[in-house]
């Protein structure tokens, strides 16, 4: 039974979504004005961890991810940078795609852009308008949230101080600052603006979420997703607005992740310790191992991100991925069943078991140590037959249809084969000098060397 943690009820709850085989969830996506940072991918990594594990369980996953490309920001930064909106949001939208693919985050079904989607905001503000909950002032669009019964649920906002009609025009605000928020914005002198039935002008961020949400899964959401910094105002928010045009219920299950901090300290461009994805690379940490780090804490708790704990997070990496290659390469004799498989069957079952407990991935990871511990074991003891050996890799792989960090090795060039074979030559005859000149060069090819027991093993540098 899978169960999760929902933010709206504020409960652990048994999942179970509308359809019986499909899930559909949203996730609020990237502000597309600069590079996204490590806590930003800390939640779509947990969005990734969660449609993966949802499709190992046998869903079909519809899965939304919304492109910000107009709002506050993105007008703001183009303005300074001199460029135009279109041309300004392409890039970091690029880089953004780019940075999903490093970090091997599963693409999902569908990613539209703000920008292309106006006339579906448009039309949902029609919608409230219809339904008497929003007013216009100074030819912006509000939202009139006092005629909204159920605004504050989400995010327990007290309105009781709130004065009725004050209005904000940001898209982003604090808690105590509730106020109607802006739905459609009047064009300002030198932004972008799109011509509608509310005259010139452009939508605000908020409704963004909501149009794009129910364009392509529907008024009800099986699950949404997002950082809690996005609690209050904008998922409250879309729920007002999307209940109030539909008068249905618009998510299931909200899910929210917590935030990350590095060195203990929140992220901050003054204090020298904000991240981006690029950033850590160039630090020398590999893709894989910051993968590995920013899912292997549990979604709700705070993620500190240390010196200390990437390092485990490579050495972890590294020590499934040596256990995986080593497996491969096993040519056991042994005949006799030794009930291997019984033995390891447990693991994945524990694995499974914590995972449907709100993804509570430590203990699941802590099994699949255990089970590379247990296997190591049997190898050692020579027990592993040619079936065990098959049930091995096939966990392995299922395991990693939801952690995505194995690789498979790269298959390395004729002539880097021949450097490497040239180097071992050259080290037999104690030419330590002339093997070092060949390790250069090969890894002048992208390889690099590693001496073992067994000799020198070649991998690709990543
Ligand atoms: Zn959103």
């Amino acid at each position: 039974m899978i169960k999760f943690y929902n933010s709206l009820k504020k409960k652990l709850e048994k999942f179970s979504p509308i359809e019986e085989k499909r899930v559909k969830i949203y996730s609020c996506g990237p502000t597309v004005y600069d590079y996204a940072h490590i806590g930003n991918f800390r939640s779509y990594i947990f969005s990734d961890l969660l449609r993966r594990f949802l499709k190992y369980k046998g869903y079909k996953i519809s899965h939304v991810m919304n492109i910000t490309d107009v709002d506050d920001k993105t007008i703001h930064k183009a303005q300074r940078e001199g460029k135009s909106l279109q041309q300004f949001t392409k890039e970091y939208t690029e880089a953004f795609f780019h940075d999903l693919r490093t970090l091997n985050i599963e693409e999902v079904e569908f990613y539209p852009r703000a920008t292309e989607h106006i006339d579906d905001m448009v039309r949902l503000i029609k919608k409230l308008e219809r339904k008497e909950l929003t007013y216009i002032s100074e030819g912006s669009v509000y939202f009139n949230i006092s005629r909204f019964r159920k605004y504050g649920n989400l995010s327990g906002v007290d309105l009781g101080g709130m004065k009725k009609g004050s209005r904000v025009d940001h898209d982003e605000y604090k808690k105590d600052d509730i106020k109607d928020f802006v739905l459609w914005k009047a064009k300002k002198q030198g932004e972008p603006f799109w011509n509608t039935v509310y005259g010139e002008g452009r939508p605000g961020w908020h409704i963004e979420c909501s149009a794009m949400s129910m364009k392509y899964l529907g008024p009800t959401l099986d699950i949404h997703t997002g950082g809690v910094d996005l609690i209050f105002p904008h998922h409250e928010n879309e729920i007002a607005q999307s209940e109030g045009a539909t008068g249905k219920p618009f998510v299931r299950y909200w899910l929210h992740c917590a935030h990350l901090i590095v060195e203990g300290e929140k992220m901050s461009k003054s204090k020298n310790n904000f991240f981006t994805l690029r950033d850590l690379l160039k630090k020398g940490y590999t893709p894989r191992a910051i993968r590995y780090l920013l899912l292997s804490v549990h979604y709700r708790k705070q993620l500190n991100f240390t010196e200390k704990s990437a390092k485990a997070a490579t050495a972890a990496v590294l020590k499934i991925q040596n256990f995986y290659d080593t497996v491969k390469e096993l040519r056991p004799d042994n005949k006799k069943n030794h009930g291997v498989q019984n033995k390891l069957r447990p693991f994945l079952i524990n694995f499974d078991r914590e995972l449907e407990n709100d993804l509570n991935i430590s203990p699941a990871l802590a099994s699949l140590f255990d089970f590379i511990h247990m296997t190591n074991r049997f190898i050692i003891e020579q027990k592993i037959t040619e079936k065990d050996k098959g049930f091995i890799l096939k966990t392995l792989k299922r395991i990693d249809n939801i952690l995505g960090i194995l690789q498979e090795k790269e298959s390395v060039p004729e002539e880097v084969l021949a450097l490497v074979n040239e180097r071992e030559e050259a080290r037999k005859s104690k030419d330590f000098k002339k093997a070092d000149r060949i390790r250069d060069e090969v890894i002048k090819k992208g390889f690099v060397i590693e001496d073992t027991k067994e000799g020198a093993r070649v991998k690709k540098i990543e």
